[in-house]
């Protein structure tokens, strides 16, 4: 009843602005996510929910926008909007905005759709001034609280708004601290505090120019203007564009009133998430601090206590909190990031997020919530990023090698366990030499005292990140997590100096410095000097991501296949789930020690005797190897083979030989040295051979169904050493499926010869066996000529494989050796403009990464059209690395290939990924 009379206060100013720009709490939900932000949306779920939360209101992301749209003015109506919004909150408060008697303080929050902790600006305590303290003061009866509360605003307020150098203030209160010989901030005594305020404004004006606002209207609209701003200041624009975060969502505003958690030991401020970020168990894992406020417990200056511990101090609290932690998880049907606060015993809700989790997390708590009945198997497939699968495939330390260690000293101290995973390389001290070493390729640990939001372009590019303070929800561990990174946080047996680029491990003498060795292990917290081996995680222990990719494999359309090119592969492949071999690239196994050399006879062979002689030499190895990896892809029960795609030579012949200019060095210097007649001889030969297939442009030259055409005998031996390896094991009782692919094709009649070919050989071993061994010929798409013809080649082509790493290099016009090195990385990644804020992106993705749409991806989708109108048995697949890039496999998806092919160790990757495309695509469909 009284929240319609208040409210219509607000819809009356609304009528008369172009657009509701301002929300209470109690007007907004869960799905207003894009207009609300994610923390608005929260609260006014939760606020609706009937759960205690402070009132407040939500300035929406399209006010940010429209702000930055019109040059840095709120909207028409914005700001009349927020008072009447703060109007109501005064209302349901009881409490004054300004008023000297009974004020109500807010805090001013960022809350964008996508989370990103820490990177955008808050303030707390807004609205004291130099009366509405004296009400606080009256209202508490506690006048240090009072006056904590307002030099924590003026602090806040300078740093955040005023742009000021917060050392100058955190320097002011050490010398307090001193002089009143207490070693905390809540210990120095009311009288130094009022002396303190009037510094700190001293100081803000000194730095500032101006005197510190008294008014607390105008203390509002610069703090919503501040945090509006924040939207594009450096640190969030960094994180957006290693999220994949646009920056054109902009940024809501929450004014929410304030509640203390500093108000004596029966008050406290927390967070904590509904399940165990690291590990996925499900219990309350958090932590808070008794008389404390927010930020407090992000800025690891007290350690805080664990959550479970609330049960002792505040016993009641503690059980309401579990109780309403329990409804947001059944709510939300998903595990929850909460920030809560116990003002003299009575518990508030700020926020209530999906919280972010590494990869086993995600993984437990998906297959978890199945059990519990509370999501579905395909939600479940969808809440794990196929980023996550791979890191939880990622090595780790390998255990001997870190008892060694351990036995040799190196084990310097143990923090907390804030990020799983295994990281070794160079200790580096600040962000932005980590950021330097990082993108030139250099392992790197970022070491800090604690991180804050002005770290995280270092973190980025670290390996892992070790800080000496902060807990498991510091910002360190917060931020390593969401990127999946490892992180050991809050390793209070070191001392870090930033300024001598160094830590000191307490109780010892040993200093680790600027680009020693460094190893941390997240899941444990150690910490190691030096750098300790890693190994692979067993697939076959990892249960829930088996489960979980088991329910992937039902949704998904795509089938799953692997590149490989030997049978260790083609194994690893198999236990990662793979369905076949989409590629096999038989010239790895020309570059073996005992090959190369009859590689380079067959090569240099002047006459086709010569070189058939060689050719003979190479089959049996051939024979064999391919025969490996036939085998490791047979089912042992049922004799079973997936199918296998072996790809005949394809790369110029002059990469098996050696380089032409070591060559002429070495020819020059046998010959000033003199009396090496024999050697020289034979260096000159190979000098002049390999001159002679010297290329300007070898990816375009020589290469391919190119050299088969060109030198039959070599096409000849490979299908024969396939099709024998093939007989010999069907003897043996299995049932294989080889393709035969031909690569680099751009006309049809370059497939036909070559078939015409190679099916004599088939049939002369047919002839031999007495029997029909089963085949497929296809080819590469993998040049845009081949792609615009594709009608044509499908009709010698019983299956076509797009090499898609070819057709990117030949269609953009990039070479696939130089472009990532020389320019692509900085396209990507854009190229600074004069007179721009932003950098100009040329391109959003690395093409040889990501499928290029427009471009190569339009290729490939006329291909597949075509292809299959021409033939319609035709099978299609994908082998270039875009194989096991999730936004690759949805596009392959969209295609309607038949299946994709990436590296073994990403076929996990794949089968989620593929899971994912056929259900965002299903529903699309529907
Ligand atoms: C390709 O070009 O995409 C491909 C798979 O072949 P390669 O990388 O061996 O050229
Ligand atoms: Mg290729």
């Amino acid at each position: 009843m009284t929240q319609q009379i208040t409210s219509t206060g607000l819809d009356e100013v609304v009528k008369k602005s172009p657009r509701k720009w301002v929300y209470l709490f109690n007007e907004g939900n869960a799905t207003m996510r894009n207009l609300l932000g994610g923390k608005g949306a929260g609260v006014a779920e939760m606020t609706n929910a009937g759960l205690p939360v402070p009132p407040g209101f939500t300035i929406t992301t399209e006010a940010c926008n429209a702000y930055y749209d019109s040059n840095k003015q709120f909207p028409t109506g914005m700001w009349e909007q927020a008072l009447a919004a703060l109007k109501v909150v005064e209302q349901r408060t009881g409490k004054g905005f300004g008023d000297k008697n009974n004020p109500l303080l807010v805090s001013v929050r960022s809350g964008a759709r996508f989370s990103m902790p820490g990177m955008m600006d808050t303030v707390l305590n807004l609205g004291i001034n130099d009366e509405t303290v004296q009400g606080l003061v009256a209202l508490t009866g506690d006048e240090r609280f009072a006056y904590d509360a307002y030099r924590r605003f003026i602090q806040m307020f300078s740093k955040i708004v005023l742009d000021t150098d917060p050392r100058d203030f955190e320097h002011v209160l050490d010398v307090y601290k001193e002089r009143a010989h207490v070693a905390t901030d809540a210990e120095i005594p009311a009288a130094e505090l009022k002396q303190l305020v009037v510094e700190f404004k001293q100081i803000a004006e000194r730095q500032s120019g101006e005197p510190f606002p008294t008014d607390v209207h105008e203390q509002l609209r610069k703090a919503i203007e501040a945090v509006f701003s924040s939207w594009n200041n450096k640190r969030a624009r960094d994180y957006r564009n290693f999220n994949k975060i646009a920056h054109s969502l902009g940024t809501a505003v929450n004014v929410q009133t304030m509640v203390f958690g500093n108000m004596g030991s029966d008050s406290g401020t927390g967070v904590a998430f509904t399940r165990d970020p690291s590990t996925g168990e499900k219990e309350l894992y958090g932590e808070y601090l008794l008389n404390a406020q927010g930020e407090d417990v992000v800025a690891g200056i007290r350690t805080p206590s664990k959550i479970s511990r609330l049960k002792d101090d505040l016993p009641h609290v503690y059980e309401q909190f579990k109780e309403i932690a329990k409804r947001l998880e059944q709510h939300y049907r998903d595990m929850q990031d909460l920030e809560f606060t116990v003002e003299k015993g009575k518990l508030y809700m700020l926020q209530t997020r999906s919280a972010k989790r590494n990869a086993q997390a995600a993984v437990k708590v998906a297959v978890d919530m199945v059990a519990e009945g509370l999501i579905s198997k395909e939600e479940a497939v969808k809440r794990v990023e196929p980023s996550q699968v791979y890191q939880l495939l990622l090595p780790r330390f390998d255990e001997n090698e870190k008892k060694k260690a351990s036995q040799e000293g190196r084990l310097l101290a143990k923090g907390l366990n804030a990020s799983p995973g295994a990281a070794a390389g160079k200790a580096i001290f600040d962000a932005d030499t980590a950021e330097e070493l990082g993108k030139a390729g250099t392992s790197v640990v970022l070491v800090r005292p604690e991180t804050s939001p002005d770290d995280v372009h270092g973190m980025l590019v670290a390996r892992g990140i070790l800080t000496a303070r902060g807990g498991a929800t510091s910002h360190a561990a917060v931020v390593a997590r969401g990127l999946g990174l490892p992180c050991v946080a809050g390793t209070e047996g070191i001392r870090v100096s930033e300024s001598e680029k160094l830590f000191r491990v307490v109780d010892s003498d040993f200093v680790l410095r600027e680009g020693d060795d460094i190893s941390i292990d997240g899941a444990t917290g150690e910490v190691f000097a030096g750098i300790i081996k890693t190994v692979e995680p067993d697939f076959n222990k990892e249960v829930d991501l088996k489960t979980l990719l088991g329910w992937a494999d039902k949704f998904r359309k795509l089938g799953v296949w692997a590149n490989a090119d030997y049978p260790r592969d083609a194994q690893r492949a198999v236990t990662y789930g793979a369905e076949g071999i989409g590629l096999c690239r038989t010239e790895h196994m020309f570059m073996e020690q005992e090959r190369l050399p009859i590689v380079q006879k067959m090569i240099l062979s002047t006459s086709q005797q010569e070189r058939q002689a060689a050719l003979d030499q190479l089959l049996p190895f051939q024979r064999s190897d391919f025969k490996g990896v036939f085998e490791a892809m047979v089912n042992p029960e049922t004799g079973e083979g997936y199918p296998v795609v072996i790809r005949l030579i394809d790369p110029p012949l002059h990469e098996f030989l050696p380089s032409y200019e070591e060559l002429l060095v070495e020819v020059t210097r046998l010959e000033t040295e003199g009396g090496h007649d024999e050697e020289l001889q034979e260096k000159r030969k190979l000098l002049e051979a390999v001159g002679s297939m010297r290329e300007a442009n070898p990816m375009l030259g020589l290469r391919g169904c190119r050299l088969g055409l060109l030198y039959p005998e070599i096409n000849i031996m490979q299908t024969r050493a396939i099709l024998e390896a093939v007989a010999e094991l069907e003897q043996a009782g299995k049932k294989l499926h080889p393709k035969i692919m031909i690569p680099l094709v751009g006309h049809v009649n370059e497939l036909k010869e070559v078939r015409r070919q190679l099916e004599a050989v088939a049939e002369d071993i047919d002839k031999q066996q007495g029997r029909t061994i089963e085949h497929k010929f296809g080819t590469m798409i993998e040049l845009p000529r081949a792609a615009l013809t594709a009608d044509q080649i499908a009709t010698v082509a019983d299956f076509f494989s797009f090499g898609t790493n070819d057709l990117t290099q030949t269609t953009f016009g990039f070479s696939r050796d130089d472009a990532e090195a020389k320019f692509l990385l900085r396209y990507v990644e854009g190229l600074e403009e004069p007179g721009l804020k932003d950098k100009v992106k040329i391109l959003p993705v690395n093409p040889f990464q990501t499928l290029d749409r427009d471009g190569v991806g339009q290729l490939i989708r006329m291909a597949a059209e075509n292809g299959r109108k021409a033939n319609p048995d035709i099978e299609l697949g994908i082998c270039g690395e875009h194989g096991g890039d999730p936004d690759s496999i949805e596009l392959c998806q969209e295609i309607g290939l038949d299946y994709v092919s990436c590296s073994p160790f990403r076929v996990p990757v794949a089968r989620i990924a593929a899971a994912q495309a056929a259900l965002t695509h299903g529903e699309k469909d529907k």
